[in-house]
């Protein structure tokens, strides 16, 4: 029996040309860690696009095994933590980027970067929800933080038909707000609507030059977009509210002002996944488990092969891709 095993690999030559493959690694190929663990499902992010794309410099080692989460089942572990069967789940700690990731039928990391699959979830349900929907959760729990109920106004989410904001849209109206989607695929209106949105923008609305100060239309909200947009959506926030900012799908510029601080009060929360530590990561994780409409999460999710990831990492970076796609390994 061959102990051998799928793996795409990103490979770079002399030239800095990067290349991708599928090819066949064993346990001894995969790097250092304390933990093995079976891959049960993985998803791709659009860091994940970025990665196998090569359009932007994700991946800072190679050879690299992409991938940047995963739910598995722990095979072995000297981690004193996680032992043989424990279900376990990755996101981000430079998986993927510096350390071989998801994308392969084994991974070897570290314990202390997995936290337990929330009991009753299955590896399936939280690669639907994946680095993606865990962002959102954070954003909503640093809104939660900055103060923010439903009754302070509506909330504003950018990229909406994308993963973390078709997850953003979810939470936020099973938590009771009025969700105002914004989203540059009108013919996801309806999808927006089934999942919570009650009022849908244009893109184009938000993602010109921003004035200093703009009528005031929203509490607070998410942003996955960065850019032009963030600087509008920061102009129109009312007075004491809050926007969690967590990427950059537009651009990683922000060409705004300070009016929005220091003339109505408005805070910027930033939002990092990757290297978010463990008991916010436990928080997000339990409360993705409870406050997580399941049946929307199906709604908003595709499922893929293996076969199909590197076709799916170009079609999220081409924004081709809505909701959430889920890798059946
Ligand atoms: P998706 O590609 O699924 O979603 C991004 C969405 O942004 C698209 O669906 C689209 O939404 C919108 N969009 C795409 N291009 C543009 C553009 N040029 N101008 C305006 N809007 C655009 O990606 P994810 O949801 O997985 O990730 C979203 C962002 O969040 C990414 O930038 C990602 O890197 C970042 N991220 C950050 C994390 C962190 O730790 N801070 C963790 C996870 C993700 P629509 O079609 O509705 O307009």
């Amino acid at each position: 029996m061959s102990d051998t095993f799928r793996a795409i690999l990103i490979i770079r030559d002399e030239a800095k040309n990067q290349s991708v493959a599928v090819t066949e690694i064993s346990e001894a190929d995969l790097m250092e860690g304390d933990v093995t663990v079976a891959v049960d499902a993985t998803t791709v992010n659009y860091k994940d696009g970025l990665a196998i794309t090569g359009k932007a410099p994700v991946v800072r080692r190679f050879p690299m095994i992409p991938g940047v989460d995963f739910a598995g089942t722990v095979l072995s572990s000297s981690h004193p933590d996680w032992k043989e069967g424990d279900r376990v789940i990755l996101n981000g700690w430079g998986v993927g980027e510096t350390h071989f990731g998801a994308y392969a039928a084994k991974a070897r990391v570290k314990g202390d970067w997995l936290v337990p699959l929330p009991e009753g979830m299955s590896a399936a349900t939280a690669m639907a929800i994946g680095t993606a929907g865990y962002t959102a959760m954070l954003s909503v729990m640093a809104l939660e933080r900055h103060g923010l109920t439903p009754d302070r106004g509506p909330m504003i989410v950018t990229g909406a038909a994308g993963g973390v904001g078709s997850v953003a849209v979810a939470l936020l109206s099973k938590l009771g707000y009025h969700v105002i989607a914004s989203t540059g695929r009108p013919a996801e209106s309806g999808y927006l609507h089934d999942l919570g949105a009650a009022e849908i923008i244009a893109r184009e609305e938000l993602s010109g030059p921003a004035k200093p100060l703009n009528k005031e239309r929203w509490a607070g909200g998410i942003d996955a977009v960065g850019s032009h947009t963030l600087a509008n959506v920061l102009s129109m926030t009312s007075y004491g509210g809050a926007i969690a900012a967590c990427g950059l799908a537009q651009g990683m510029n922000l060409p705004g002002s300070v009016a929005p601080f220091i003339l109505r009060g408005v805070s910027l929360l930033g939002i990092d996944s990757v290297m978010a530590p463990k008991e916010l990561r436990l928080e997000a994780w339990q409360r993705l488990a409870t406050d997580l409409d399941h049946a929307k999460l199906e709604k908003l999710t595709t499922w893929i092969g293996f076969d199909d990831i590197i076709q799916a990492a170009h079609d999220i970076v081409d924004g081709k891709i809505r909701g959430r796609v889920v890798v059946a390994m």
